[in-house]
C-alpha cells in the first residue's frame, strides 16, 4: 500500500509540530516506528488516508465515535449550532436538557458540570473529592489511564505505558507520593493499602471496566468491595467512565451490570463519575458529576475551583445530545454486542489455526488483543503480552486496510457504522497477517 504523501506529511509535520503528533498515542513509535497515517476523511466505519487509502476504522478516534464518521444526525446538530454561533460565555438551554439526559442515563449524577476533555473531568472530581473529605492521597489501580493531569500520571496505562513513560517525568515528588497505586482486580492490595493510608485517602479512582491496557472486566465482587472498602474508611469512590459511558449500554458502565461483574446496582454506585468522549459525539468534552452534597463543593457554590471558557460550549453539547439521543434506539448495543461477538470469535479461529497465541477481552462492542498464552485480568498480565509482535500485527492489518489503535494496551471499538461485511473483512485480512507472523 503506497503512503508516501503520509510519510512526506509527517516528515513536514515533524519540523513543526513535536513528535509530529499532536498526542503522542498517535506516534507509530511503539509498532516499530514509522509516519503515522494521515488521515483526510472519514464516513462510517471507514477512513481515507492522504493517498485515497481506505481503511475499516477500530480506533474511532480512541473511543468517541460510537456512531461511526459523519453520522448524519451529529454532522447536521453540529452544523446547526454553528449556524447561531459558536461560542457564547453564558449559560445555554440546551445544557439543561443534556444535563437532563445524562442524568437520566446515570441516576448516580444528581448534579453534573462539563468539562472539555477527560482529564479535565477527572482531575476535577479529584479536587472535589479532596475538598469534601479534607484528605490528600488518592489510590488508583495500576495500568488505568485517567488524563494528563500530574495526579494521574503514576502507573498510567494507555499512551503512557505504550511510549514508556508510566510515571511521567515533571511530575513534582509531593503529588506523586499523594497517589497510591494497587493492582486492578485486586482487593487483599486495596485492603492493605487502605488499612496503611485509609485515615488520607480521600478517594478510590477506577475505570469500572477498564479500557486502557485492553478491555478489562472486574472480577465478579471486584466494584462491591472497592465500594465497601473506600467507605469503610470514609474515602470515596470515582469511577472514571470517560471510555466506558455509553459504550456498553445507554448509561454508565458501572449500572451494565452483566459487564461490570456487579449484581446489585446500588452496592456499586459511585460518589462522582467522570465522563467524555463518546458524550460529545466526536467534539471536545467532559463532564463529572455524582452527589449532592459532593458536588455542592464547586463554585460557585462551594470553595473547590473549577471553570472553562469553553465549557458546555453549544457545539459540543449539541453534537454530544445528538450522539445520546441516537445510541438510545433500541438495539443499539445489542447489535453491538453481536458484532463483536463476530469479530472476536473470527480473529480467536483465525490466530489458532495459524498458532498465534491470543488472548481476547471483549465486552459488548469492544475488545482487546493480547499477543500472549494467558489471561489478561491486571496490568502486569497486560505488559507481559508480546509488544513486538502486535507491532507487526498492527503493520500488516494496516497494509491490508484495517485502522487499529498503534498500541497492544488500546482497546477495538466497534461502532454503529460497521457491517458484518466489515467484520468479515477484517477477520478474512487478520487470517492473513496471522498467517505472516510467524
Ligand atoms: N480517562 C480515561 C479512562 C481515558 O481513557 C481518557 C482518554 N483516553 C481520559 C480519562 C482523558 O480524556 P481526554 O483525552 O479527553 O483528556
Amino acid at each position: 500500500m503506497n503512503r508516501s504523501k503520509s510519510e512526506a506529511l509527517y516528515n513536514e509535520a515533524l519540523q513543526h509540530i513535536v513528535g509530529g503528533v499532536n498526542s503522542p498515542s498517535r506516534s507509530f513509535k511503539a509498532v516499530g516506528g514509522g509516519a503515522p497515517v494521515f488521515m483526510k476523511r472519514g464516513q462510517g466505519a471507514y477512513f481515507w488516508d492522504a493517498d485515497d487509502n481506505r481503511y475499516i476504522d477500530y480506533l474511532a478516534a480512541y473511543g468517541p465515535i460510537i456512531l461511526g464518521h459523519n453520522h448524519p444526525a451529529v454532522t447536521e446538530a453540529i452544523h446547526k449550532a454553528a449556524l447561531n454561533g459558536a461560542l457564547y460565555g453564558t449559560p445555554t438551554e440546551l445544557e439543561i436538557e443534556f444535563a437532563k439526559q445524562l442524568k437520566k442515563a446515570i441516576p448516580s449524577l444528581n448534579k453534573v458540570r462539563f468539562t472539555n476533555s477527560g482529564t479535565e473531568a477527572v482531575m476535577t472530581t479529584i479536587r472535589v473529592a479532596r475538598a469534601y473529605t479534607g484528605r490528600t492521597k488518592i489510590i488508583k489501580f495500576a495500568g488505568c489511564y485517567h488524563g494528563h493531569s500530574d495526579l494521574v500520571l503514576v502507573a498510567a496505562g494507555s499512551g503512557p505505558s505504550t511510549l514508556g513513560v508510566p510515571d511521567s517525568a515533571g511530575v513534582p515528588q509531593g503529588v506523586a507520593s499523594e497517589v497510591i497505586t494497587v493492582p486492578f482486580n485486586d482487593l487483599d492490595g486495596l485492603r492493605q493499602a487502605l488499612e496503611r493510608w485509609g485515615a488520607e485517602t480521600a478517594a478510590v479512582l477506577v475505570e469500572p471496566i477498564v479500557g486502557n491496557f485492553g478491555i478489562v472486566a472486574p472480577a465478579p465482587g471486584f466494584l462491591e468491595g472497592v465500594r465497601r472498602l473506600a467507605h469503610d474508611v470514609g474515602a470515596l469512590v470515582i469511577y472514571d467512565e470517560v471510555i466506558t459511558a455509553f459504550r456498553f449500554h445507554w448509561g454508565a458502565a458501572s449500572t451494565f451490570l452483566e459487564g461490570a461483574g456487579a449484581t446489585d446496582a446500588a452496592a456499586i454506585e459511585p460518589d462522582l463519575t467522570a465522563l467524555g468522549k463518546i458524550i460529545g459525539g466526536g467534539l471536545p468534552i467532559g463532564a463529572y458529576g455524582g452527589r449532592e452534597d459532593i458536588m455542592a463543593q464547586v463554585a460557585p457554590l462551594g470553595p473547590a475551583y473549577q471553570a472553562g471558557t469553553h465549557a458546555g460550549n453549544p457545539m459540543s453539547v449539541s453534537a454530544g445530545l445528538a450522539c445520546v439521543v441516537e445510541l438510545a434506539r433500541p438495539g443499539t448495543y445489542e447489535r453491538l454486542d453481536a458484532l463483536g461477538r463476530k469479530l472476536q470469535d473470527g480473529l480467536q479461529a483465525a490466530a489458532n489455526a495459524h498458532g498465534v497465541p491470543l488472548t481476547i477481552n471483549r465486552v459488548r462492542g469492544a475488545l482487546s488483543t493480547h499477543f500472549c498464552g494467558h489471561p489478561v485480568t491486571n496490568y502486569d498480565e497486560a505488559q507481559d503480552a508480546d509488544g513486538e509482535t502486535f507491532g507487526r500485527f498492527f503493520k500488516l492489518m494496516l497494509d491490508e486496510g484495517v485502522l487499529l489503535a498503534p498500541s497492544k494496551y488500546e482497546a477495538w471499538f466497534l461502532t454503529t457504522a460497521h457491517a458484518e461485511e466489515d467484520v468479515a473483512a477484517t477477520i478474512a485480512a487478520a487470517e492473513r497477517a496471522f498467517s505472516k507472523l510467524k
